[in-house]
Formats: structure tokens, C-alpha cells, sequence
């Protein structure tokens, strides 16, 4: 499998669940009253001319259509945008792609008349796109640091083989959509406004099914699943993105595939975090190694590397193992290491390892604490 492009998380649209400000398992009349509440504060008609105002009205629109509709929410919780997405989903162009039969007449219908009901409809279409699937894949630290070629089950839309997608039972023929007699597009007076919207009875289609293909019930596409391997690319962080165009589901009556999206999440390393393409990692060590210095085992991504830790080392000093981190996923170097030196002051002493730092206490001079020493003196200044 070849990846066209790599698109990161940023920029992508906002969780509907965020954009509504709800819960993830909140309830339908939950989501209903938090659109309702935002809807009416960002309202076009409330907000003339303000392009911000409309573009959250339009989010919020969005995120509430695909929400408050169960089969669409299943789908979003399972594959992300992409799983309402493409055929099924949204037009984007202005109010338009909601359809008939939206709940939005339920909402709005007595307070703003079904103003944002269409006009950016898709037309007649040729043939229907694939649906575009995300999957989400977890990886651990070390296959994102090296790249990793994983298997995976996908489960798709396949074009039916009985109908070879045409929905129609084999010999028999769509007929023209007698709503909007092939247009795909249905117009209609409300108040002052004309509306067009896509056709509800033919989804823009302009055509029926009147003779279901029995195998797909009329859909043209059956449930299947195919099974891809997919190679990572070592430097791949949580968020990132593959794409492989082509491989979603398939299309119909014509139409083109959709595209496959692999959505990455690195899991949580006990011992590494990555900060950029450095790997930072913690090493505590005891106050008398701080003091004497000592020689320390580190484990990097590469193994073990034995380090030197000076004479004196304070809480916080940090090493840097040259080359150990992550590699650069555009392929040119690697980031680094950094070990983060914590000293641990000792707990659960015994009566004979206290009496031992007494007796250490009472040979300490200044000399030995310049830092604690540095910091009294200039108490000692500000307070004369
Ligand atoms: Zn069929
Ligand atoms: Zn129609």
C-alpha cells in the first residue's frame, strides 16, 4: 500500500462532540438542547455579516446533523469524520446537503421557518462515490520510532455483485424519480425565501430503484471486509493521518472509490515520553550518587548506554544522548535524548542512617552548599 500524503490531526475538523460541547454518551435531548442553545446565539439571522458567527453556525449544523441521527452517530463514533463523510455526508457548500427529512424542521421550524433548508445541493450525481473509512490504529512507542508494517481488517462497502451495484433486481431498470422527474433537485416556496433542496426521495439520484436487487435490498452495495497491509513509516506520532486513496469502500453505479484514512495513536511508554523527535526520559538517582557521582545504565530506544554522572550532579541536570531519539519522518536524522537527572531524597530512614547524616550535618560547612548558601545571604540582605 502507497500513501499519497500524510495529513496531520491539526486543522481537521473539530469532534462534533466538542463543537456541541456534550458528552461523548450524552443523550439525545442533551445534544437537542445544547444545539438549540448555541444554534439560537449564533443564528445568521441574529448575527448579520459576522463571517465568524456564520462559520460556527455552520459547525454546529454540521455536528448536530450527524449527531441527533443514530445510524450517522454510530458511524461517527466508530470511524471519525471520515465514517460520515463522502456519499452519505455533507456537500459542505454553504446550508446546503441537508436533505428532507433532517430534523432540523423539528428545531426550527416554528422559530426561523426552514431558512438554511438547502441550496448548496450536489445535483444530479454521476454514479456515488465510495465511502471514505477511517480506522484507527494503535502502535507502540518503539514501532513508531521504527515503522512497522501492520495488517489490518477493514470492513467496507462492496459493490454488489448480483446488481453490479445498480440496486436493481438483474433485467429490470431504474425509473425516473417522479418527484423531481431526474433533476435530482426539488424547489419549493417558503415565506419569502425558494428553496432548493436535494431530492429526498431520490437522494439527488434522479432516478428510483421500483425492483430492489434481492441480494443488496436495493443499496447496490454489500457488507465485506478486506484485510490490508499497511507500512508505517518510522518518526509517525498520535494524530498523524495515512491515507491510501482507493482503498475505502467501493463505488457505485460508476462512481469512484473512497479513500481509506489511517488514523495512528502511539501508546504510552513506561519509561519514555517523545517531546518533538527527542525522547525524554527520567532517571532517578540516589543523594550520595548525586554527591560521589557515579556511572549509570540508561535505556534508549537503541539499548543500553552507560553514562557518566559528575561529581555533584543536581536534580534536574540533564544528559543528552546524541541520536537516540526519533527519526525525522521526512527521513534526515534523528532527534536525541535527553536524560533528566532527579535526585531522590531518601524516606523510611533507620535509626542508624539518621544518626550517620547527623553526624554528616555536623561536618557540612557552607562550602558544601553554595547554592543554599548563595540564597541566605542574599535573605540576609533584603531583610537588613
Ligand atoms: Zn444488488
Ligand atoms: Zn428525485
Amino acid at each position: 500500500m502507497h500513501y499519497k500524503e500524510i495529513i496531520l490531526a491539526n486543522g481537521e475538523k473539530r469532534d462534533y462532540y466538542e463543537v456541541l460541547g456534550v458528552h461523548r454518551n450524552a443523550s439525545d435531548t442533551e445534544i437537542k438542547k445544547s444545539f438549540r442553545k448555541q444554534a439560537l446565539q449564533y443564528h445568521p439571522d441574529k448575527n448579520p455579516n459576522d463571517k465568524a458567527a456564520e462559520e460556527k453556525f455552520k459547525e454546529l449544523s454540521e455536528a448536530y446533523e450527524v449527531l441527533s441521527d443514530a445510524q450517522k452517530r454510530a458511524q461517527y463514533d466508530q470511524f471519525g469524520h471520515a465514517g460520515v463523510s463522502g456519499s452519505n455526508g455533507f456537500s459542505g457548500g454553504g446550508f446546503g446537503g441537508f436533505g428532507a427529512g433532517t430534523p432540523f424542521g423539528d428545531i426550527f421550524g416554528d422559530i426561523f421557518g426552514d431558512i438554511f433548508g438547502g441550496g448548496g445541493g450536489r445535483g444530479r450525481s454521476q454514479g456515488r462515490r465510495g465511502d471514505d473509512l477511517l480506522y484507527n490504529l494503535e502502535i507502540s512507542f518503539e514501532e513508531a520510532a521504527f515503522g512497522v508494517e501492520k495488517k489490518i481488517e477493514v470492513p467496507f462497502a462492496k459493490r454488489c455483485g448480483s446488481c453490479n451495484g445498480s440496486g436493481s433486481r438483474p433485467g429490470s431498470e431504474p425509473k425516473v424519480c417522479p418527484t423531481c422527474r431526474g433533476a435530482g433537485q426539488v424547489r419549493y416556496q417558503q415565506g419569502i425565501f425558494s428553496v432548493s433542496k436535494t431530492c429526498g426521495q431520490c437522494n439527488g439520484e434522479g432516478k428510483i430503484v421500483t425492483d430492489p436487487c434481492p441480494d443488496c435490498r436495493g443499496k447496490g452495495s454489500v457488507k465485506d471486509t478486506k484485510t490490508l497491509s499497511i507500512k508505517i513509516p518510522a518518526g509517525v506520532e498520535t494524530g498523524l493521518r495515512l491515507k491510501s486513496a482507493g482503498d475505502g469502500g467501493q463505488g457505485l453505479k460508476g462512481g469512484p472509490n473512497g479513500d481509506l484514512y489511517v488514523a495512528l495513536s502511539v501508546k504510552e511508554h513506561p519509561l519514555f515520553q517523545r517531546e518533538d523527535n527527542n525522547v525524554i526520559c527520567e532517571f532517578p538517582i540516589s543523594f550520595i550518587q548525586a554527591a560521589l557521582g557515579c556511572e549509570i545504565e540508561v535505556p534508549t530506544l537503541d539499548g543500553k548506554v552507560s553514562m557518566k554522572i559528575a561529581e555533584g550532579t543536581q536534580s534536574g541536570k540533564v544528559y543528552r544522548l546524541r541520536g537516540k531519539g526519533f527519526p525525522s519522518l521526512q527521513g534526515y536524522g534523528r532527534g536525541d535524548q535527553l536524560v533528566v537527572i532527579r535526585v531522590e531524597t531518601p524516606t523510611n530512614l533507620t535509626r542508624k542512617q539518621k544518626e550517620l547524616l547527623e553526624e554528616f550535618a555536623r561536618h557540612s560547612t557552607d562550602e558544601s552548599h553554595p547554592m543554599k548558601k548563595g540564597f541566605l545571604d542574599k535573605v540576609m540582605d533584603f531583610l537588613s
